[in-house]
């Protein structure tokens, strides 16, 4: 569904915002908020006006005019949820205790309301945006039995999805956000742990999508990650890899003409993550702007570096190797 990236130059020169930013004091940690947890009456409407935006004539403007699609149904999505089940206070302390993050989907067993959050997304989602890829996934999901739906969640949270599955993890991938989004928003930030050591969710463990450097604090501004899955962010290093925590070894790459956003890349486990400026375009919303700028991912990884892919596109692009 996703058509490569494109063919943009890599610069590492003179437009480089590093400087303005402060990159040389390498692992200062920002001050600023540590940790927000997403308000759910703006965090899909503010992400599907961003797609919308960045859509029109854009190289990859019918996927993001699909994603956008999506992401209002995740909207709508969510004032139909049943109650939940959180984890209650005894297992907050737990995961507290042995440093895991409390809706870590490897600790806290989710419950049916991520179904229900697909049954609406699948009903709702704006059917004139879909490809016909994603029209044969929405009417497989509509029909799968409750097993196999369970199976397909599995998947895309441990990372594998067969390409064969990527247009129905998709849809998956939407309604395990709003479970997930919704669940973080009831939790009390004071119970998360701060900084972990690689750039994971504090609320669930998830790798981050994208960070973002805002001013403040400093004169070099902070950096917040943004969660791929609960959408909760978190303060982090500001020159950190996301991956291993290395401070060495990290350089920056970004696409020529592009000052709003760079590739902060890692030599020492060859990972790489986006980084983007908020003073360059104020309007970024993390999940949207990675999605828009693919074209970065495609060079960055030309180059031998890898990070773990943006949900709405996992099994169209390589994780990397574990
Ligand atoms: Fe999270
Ligand atoms: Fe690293």
């Amino acid at each position: 569904m996703v058509p490569p990236g494109s063919r943009q130059v890599l610069s590492s020169g003179s437009e480089n915002p590093a400087a303005a930013f402060g990159e040389n004091i390498l692992g200062a940690a920002a001050e600023g908020e540590r940790i927000r947890l997403p308000d759910l009456s703006t965090v899909f409407e503010n992400r599907a006006a961003r797609l919308r935006a960045l859509a029109p004539g854009h190289d990859l403007e019918g996927f993001l005019r699909l994603i956008a699609a999506l992401v209002t149904a995740q909207h709508q999505a969510l004032s139909a949820l049943p109650p939940g089940s959180m984890p209650g206070a005894s297992e907050i302390g737990k995961a507290r205790l042995v440093q895991r993050a409390p809706l870590d989907p490897a600790v806290w067993s989710r419950d049916e309301s991520w179904r229900v959050a697909l049954s609406r997304i699948l009903e709702t989602v704006d059917l004139e945006v879909l490809p016909d890829s994603a029209r044969v996934a929405r009417e497989a999901l509509m029909q799968a039995d409750k097993d196999s739906l369970e199976s397909l969640a599995d998947r895309f949270l441990s990372g594998d999805v067969a390409a064969g599955d990527a247009a129905q993890s998709v849809f998956v991938a939407a309604a395990l956000q709003v479970a997930w989004t919704r669940m973080a928003a009831l939790l009390d930030a004071g119970d998360l742990a701060g900084e972990t050591e690689g750039g994971d969710c504090p609320a669930c463990g998830s790798p981050p999508v994208a960070g973002l450097i805002s001013p403040g604090g400093t004169k070099f501004g902070h950096r917040h990650l943004h969660c791929s899955l609960c959408a909760t962010s978190w303060r982090y290093t500001r020159v950190r890899c996301v991956h291993c925590g290395s401070t060495d070894g990290i350089s920056f790459r970004n696409l020529a003409g592009t000052a709003y956003l760079r590739a902060e890349c890692c030599e020492a486990c060859q990972g790489y993550s986006k980084v983007f400026y908020l003073e360059k375009a104020r309007a970024l919303e993390p999940l949207a702007d990675d999605l828009a700028s693919l074209g970065l991912d495609v060079l960055v990884g030309e180059e031998g570096f890898a990070r773990v892919p943006n949900p709405f596109v996992l099994g169209m692009m390589e994780p990397p190797e574990k």
